[in-house]
Formats: C-alpha cells, sequence, structure tokens
C-alpha cells in the first residue's frame, strides 16, 4: 500500500536503534510520557517516527517532532521522506519559521519547536497530533524547555488534557545523554529507554595556541586552519569535522584552506599515500539546502572530507566516516548582555561537556582524535562544566507573552524545568507592559492578543502594527522581512571588490533618498521587486538574492497573519505628516526602548537607563555623519571591542518625548502582582 515503508534504505538497519523498534513502539503505547536517550547518531530523530508511523500511530493524527534548529528539520525531513519513499511535503514534511513544506498529506512532520509552540497557542490540546516527540531536549533551547513545562502541565490534568480529543497525547521527549534522570523526576518519574551504544575511544589533544587571554576571532580561525592541514597532511585516511562559530569564520578558514590545500604536493608531502586530496566543505545554519546535502556523501575514494561547521554538527547532524576533530573551543551563542540591557550574539568558550560531546563526534565507526586547539589551562579557568540553558541566559519577552495568551497568568511558578531568574522574568514582563502588549495588572492588551501572532521580535511587531493601524503597513512590512533574514549586503573579502561592493550600496543608498538604515532596506526590497531581472539587479548590486527571494516570502506571510488580523476589530487611527515623518514614527513606537543620542563627537548615549556609548556600525548608511545627527533609533547592537548600534534611523526627540518615560515609570513587581495572587 501507500503505507509501506519495507524498502527502508539498508543502511538503517544497521543503526543500534533498529534493534529496539518493537520495545520503543510498545513503549510509546504505554507510556503518555517516554524519554529516549542515546548516543548522537543512534538513530533516533530519523529512525523512531518512522518506526511510530510503522506502528500505526499515524491513524490518530500526525506525528511531529520538534528541532530546535531549523536547518536539522529540514535536513532530517529531507532524509527521512527519502527513506520512506516520499517526495518531501508529503507524507513527511517540515515547517520552520516562514517555511511550510507539509500538505494534507503529512502525517510524519519535522518541525523547529518554536512552530510547536505557535501550534499550542491555537489549539492546547495539540488535537492534531497523536505523538509529540520533543527531540535534542538537552541542547535546553528556550522554547524546548517551555514546551516541556506546557505539556507537563496539560498532560498532568486529565480534564485539561482529553478536551478536544479522542485519544491521548503521548510524549517523547529524546536526548544525548545527558540529564536523563532530570527529565523524567520533571516528567512524574516516566521511564527512560537507553539505545545501548557503540562507541569507540577518541584521544584529545591539547595544544598551546589558545589561552585564557587569546580569545579574538582571528586567532583561532587561523589556528584552526594550521591544525586542520597538519591532521590532513600527517594522519591516515579519515575525515575531519572541524568546530567553528559561524557562518563568516567558516567561509574565512574555508577560503584559507583552499589556498593551502593548493600548494601541498601529494608525492611528498602526506604520510598516508592513499590520500590524495581534500574535500573541503563549509556547513552552517543559512546555508542553501541543497549544498547541504553533500555534507553527508561519503568523498570519492583517495579524497579526504574536511567539514568545517558550526556547532550543528555536535548533535543534531551526524556526519559518517569522521575519524579527526578539530576543536575551535569557541560556540556563537545569544546571551543577556546585563551592560546593554539586551540580548547579543556573542562569542564565548564551550563548556566542558560540549567539548567531550565534539570530541566524541571522532569516535562514532572507530578509534578517532580529537585536536584541541587551546590549552589546558584554558579547559581550567574559561571553559564552564555544563552550557547554561538558554532560558537562564536570554531575554524572556516573546515566550511570556506566549505564556500569558495560553493562559498561564502565573508566569512565576509556571514548571519551568531550570528557573530562569525571577529578574529575567520580572524584565520581559516590563518589556512587554513597554510595548503595552500587556497592562499594568499584567494582563494581556488587545494589542498583546495581535503581537503574539507575529513571529517576529516584540518591537518590530508594535511597529508593524502602529503602521498597521495608520494604514502604511506597506513601509513596515518589507522592513520587517527584511529584518528577519539573513544580512542582505554582500561584502566580498577580496579588497578591490569590497570597495566596488560599498560603492553600490552607498548608491543604493543616495536612490532611496531619505537617509537612514530602514529606508535602505525598503528602497533595495521595492527595487528588486520591480525589476525585471531581479537575480541580475541583485548580482550588479552585490545584494544576496537568495536572501532578497526570501524576504520576499516573509513579506507575503507576513502580509496574510496582518489581513487575518485586520479581519477582527483592529485598532486605526489617523495620522497628518507627511510620509517619511509617518515611517519613522511608526518605527519609535516599537524601537523607544532602543533609543540613542549623540554625546561628543561620534559617540552616541542609550537612554534605556543604561547608558551605554555606543558607536554607529560601519555597515549603516549613516556611518561618517554622525556630526549631522542628534537622536536615532536602531534595530540591533553588535559587541566588540566597542558597542556598535546597527540598522540605525535619525529622529526628532518630539516623537519619543511622550514615550521614554514609559522606560522608568513602571514598577516590575506591581506587574507581576497577578503573577503573585
Ligand atoms: P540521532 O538522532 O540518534 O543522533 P540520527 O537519526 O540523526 O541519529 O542519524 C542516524 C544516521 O542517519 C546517521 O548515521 C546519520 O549520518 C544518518 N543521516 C542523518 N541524516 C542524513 C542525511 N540527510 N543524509 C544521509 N545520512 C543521514
Ligand atoms: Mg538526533
Amino acid at each position: 500500500t501507500k503505507w509501506d515503508t519495507k524498502g527502508d534504505l539498508d543502511e538503517s538497519k544497521n543503526l543500534p536503534i533498529y534493534q529496539h523498534k518493537a520495545t520503543l513502539q510498545q513503549a510509546v503505547k504505554d507510556n503518555s510520557f517516554l524519554v529516549v536517550t542515546g548516543e548522537t547518531g543512534s538513530g533516533k530523530t530519523t529512525q523512531l517516527p518512522q518506526y511510530l508511523h510503522q506502528a500505526g500511530f499515524w491513524g490518530n493524527g500526525k506525528i511531529g517532532i520538534t528541532q530546535p534548529r531549523r536547518v536539522a528539520a529540514i535536513t532530517v525531513a529531507q532524509r527521512v521522506s527519502q527513506e520512506m519513499h516520499c517526495s518531501l511535503g508529503r507524507e513527511v514534511g517540515y515547517q520552520v519559521r516562514f517555511d511550510d513544506c507539509t500538505t494534507q498529506d503529512t502525517v510524519v512532520k519535522y518541525m523547529t519547536d518554536g512552530c510547536l509552540l505557535r501550534e499550542i497557542l491555537a489549539d492546547p490540546v495539540l488535537s492534531q497530533y497523536s505523538v509529540v516527540i520533543l527531540d535534542e531536549a538537552h541542547e535546553r533551547s528556550l522554547n524546548t524547555d517551555i514546551l516541556l513545562g506546557l505539556l507537563k502541565q496539560t498532560l498532568s490534568s486529565p480534564d485539561k488534557a482529553s478536551k478536544g480529543r479522542s485519544v491521548p497525547l503521548k510524549v517523547v521527549v529524546m536526548s544525548a545523554t545527558l540529564e536523563t534522570d532530570k527529565l523524567s523526576v520533571f516528567l512524574g518519574g516516566c521511564p527512560v529507554f537507553t539505545i545501548p551504544g557503540r562507541t569507540f575511544p577518541v584521544t584529545s589533544k591539547f595544544s598551546c595556541a589558545i589561552g585564557p587571554k587569546d580569545t579574538e576571532s582571528s586567532v583561532y580561525v587561523k589556528e584552526v586552519v594550521k591544525v586542520a592541514l597538519d591532521v590532513h597532511t600527517s594522519e591516515m585516511a579519515g575525515d575531519i569535522l572541524v568546530f567553528l562559530t559561524g557562518q563568516s569564520e567558516i567561509e574565512k578558514a574555508c577560503d584559507m584552506l583552499y589556498e593551502k590545500a593548493e600548494s601541498i604536493d601529494y608525492r611528498y608531502d602526506v604520510q598516508d599515500h592513499k590520500v590524495e586530496g581534500l574535500l573541503i566543505l563549509p556547513l552552517y545554519g543559512s546555508m542553501p539546502t541543497d549544498q547541504q546535502k553533500q555534507i553527508f556523501q561519503p568523498p570519492p575514494p583517495g579524497i579526504r572530507k574536511c567539514v568545517v561547521a558550526t556547532n550543528i554538527a555536535a548533535t543534531s547532524l551526524t556526519i559518517n566516516g569522521v575519524k579527526y576533530i578539530v576543536d575551535s573551543g569557541f560556540v556563537k551563542q545569544l546571551n543577556h548582555n546585563s551592560r546593554v540591557g539586551m540580548d547579543i550574539l556573542e562569542v564565548v568558550p564551550i563548556s566542558k561537556s560540549e567539548a567531550l560531546q565534539r570530541a566524541g563526534r571522532a569516535g562514532r565507526t572507530s578509534a578517532g582524535k580529537c585536536f584541541r586547539i587551546y590549552s589546558p589551562a584554558f579547559w581550567e579557568k574559561c571553559m564552564p562544566e555544563y552550557t547554561v540553558p538558554e532560558i537562564q541566559r536570554t531575554s524572556l519577552t516573546a515566550v511570556i507573552l506566549t505564556l500569558k495568551c495560553l493562559g498561564v497568568h502565573d508566569v512565576i511558578k509556571f514548571p519551568y524545568l531550570d528557573r530562569p531568574e525571577e529578574r529575567f522574568i520580572l524584565e520581559a514582563l516590563k518589556q512587554l507592559y513597554q510595548c503595552d502588549a500587556i497592562d499594568r495588572r499584567g494582563k494581556v492588551t488587545r494589542l498583546g492578543e495581535l503581537m503574539v501572532e507575529f513571529p517576529l521580535p516584540p518591537g518590530l511587531t508594535r511597529a508593524l502594527l502602529q503602521a498597521a493601524s495608520l494604514g502604511c503597513e506597506d513601509l513596515l512590512l518589507p522592513v520587517a522581512a527584511m529584518l528577519s533574514v539573513e544580512n542582505i549586503f554582500i561584502r566580498p573579502g577580496h579588497p578591490e571588490k569590497q570597495k566596488e561592493a560599498d560603492k553600490k550600496h552607498r548608491q543604493l543608498g543616495v536612490q532611496a533618498g531619505s537617509c537612514n538604515d530602514f529606508t535602505m532596506l525598503l528602497s533595495v526590497f521595492e527595487k528588486c521587486k520591480a525589476s525585471d531581472a531581479p537575480s541580475a539587479w541583485c548580482k550588479d548590486n552585490y545584494i544576496h538574492w537568495r536572501a532578497l527571494k526570501s524576504a520576499f516570502s516573509v513579506e507575503t506571510q507576513l502580509r496574510e497573519i496582518l489581513l487575518r488580523l485586520q479581519k477582527r476589530d483592529f485598532p486605526m487611527e489617523k495620522f497628518n505628516g507627511n510620509k517619511s515623518e509617518l515611517f519613522r514614527r511608526c518605527l519609535c513606537t516599537g524601537y523607544f526602548t532602543n533609543v540613542a543620542r549623540r554625546s561628543v563627537g561620534k559617540v552616541f548615549c542609550t537612554m534605556d537607563g543604561h547608558g551605554s556609548m555606543v558607536h554607529i556600525h560601519p555597515s549603516s548608511t549613516l556611518f561618517d555623519q554622525e556630526a549631522q545627527l542628534d537622536w536615532v533609533i536602531f534595530h540591533d547592537l553588535l559587541v566588540t571591542s566597542r558597542i556598535y548600534i546597527r540598522t540605525v534611523c535619525p529622529i526628532r526627540y518630539d516623537w519619543v518625548k511622550d514615550l521614554l518615560p514609559k522606560l522608568h515609570e513602571v514598577d516590575v513587581y506591581e506587574l507581576s502582582s497577578v503573577a503573585r495572587e
């Protein structure tokens, strides 16, 4: 029949999980909660959903599998659709923010944890699902942690759980070895199924290149390249996996590797004469998925594969054939920065447990080696034992609004697997109050109910809704879309090309008319959309066509959400003034928390009570024009040795005068009073 999956790709029968198929199928039938653990690569993510499908669970609703990372959701869905011999989006599909690849036929659905959280908003008992699998729970992403708490709450109250469902929901939580007892206790003492793994020993070597003081990115990128080439020339056959921090570092490292690998003379320089070439492959989140496929393919005979990846290769995706790890010791992490009072993507040392996980990737099929570019002193002094869960280090604003909209008023007593600090919860409540999403008593407002529908940061949503209520959403929708995709401006590494790109971008700024980064985004969006040959236009102007294409699609989706909301009773207001002022005033409504005033020279001072000294980032159209500016708002911050503000717009003090007191007036304890009643 249509559901026959006997034709599994044969390799899947060799995975450690295969022998436990029947046991697992039964265990899910018998329990409402089940924790499944096993080494990375044992087959949890790709196989368990298929086993449950074969056991007939789809008859009662979809099998949903969440992933903290969007790339993982997409890649794994692709793989599983192949294994099940169906085209992607039919029986097997995926959904990530702004990209829904599912149909009415989809019964095995991979998605990000953020997507499932949105679905719970509309349907608290998840009536469309028979089983929900929360995968990669050890990653402790904010959304997965919240889902754990919500599902625990729902399923532990029988009348809530069965409302609107014919059969009870099953929840499986999957995790690489760590913390499974804690999960089981949290979920009421549910059973833990451990997939016995086979792992081979991995020897780890430290080096002295990176000590406690060397955290500059140029240093570790260079070092990682050097070590990877050493491994290539001196070690026996076997693939290399390099862990780096992010897209730009990975691209830089790949460029350097290409260049240096060219001058290798394989007759003399290489120890193992079976090795006759190096295949260098980058792997990071925003990479096109067709390029990612190569990562999983074995290299041609005689060729050594070297994958240069972000942390995504630590647990989310398993690459077979890896024998050598080169570990930079760093990771890019979103952290709440109390100095500036905002969440910022930072490069930080990984934890010791993360380092062990990275090393383990070399021991899946035979004994392996891990080369750490950092010293034992770095390990001792800079690396924490465990990674702090996201919920304890980032802004909770969007999540708290979601909880409130779900009727969880007591956001302080909510069952968190690890409780965030109370001041983070209070900070989130304050921000929600400032953008009118909750009232003084902590109750969700009409506006808050509209805001929660948008998968955007609250300030941006607030600005967008303001524009919509003034009838000028056409100005803000493209901007919101452009800020939701990866950077659209290309900055080539080659100095000549870089100059040309900068010139083109400046020209675009001039054409945009008024000088601010938001109008620049709007103008690029509109110009490209109106162009007869958009991809050529992008190439000519050093704009990422792929990113812009995503922005077009995101804009359409945001517009659809807005249209749906406008059918309900939507607040409308009037405005008398010109278009440029209208646009900037809408931005002020959402971004008045990010206001800065020029103090001296090129230095600005933020007005949010933190009083941080900030500079305009060189990528801004306003860079070098600071002297003409007084008050500005900005979209985000970049912290290096200095604090930079990015995506900047000049404003007049009048426009924020009435809003600024809101930053200080409110007593945060009052906001949580509902929570404490
Ligand atoms: P786990 O979730 O337990 O870490 P997975 O189910 O992700 O394990 O992986 C099982 C096997 O499937 C691994 O050997 C991995 O290399 C392989 N695999 C996963 N995704 C792909 C893919 N897109 N292409 C080829 N092989 C894949
Ligand atoms: Mg997995």
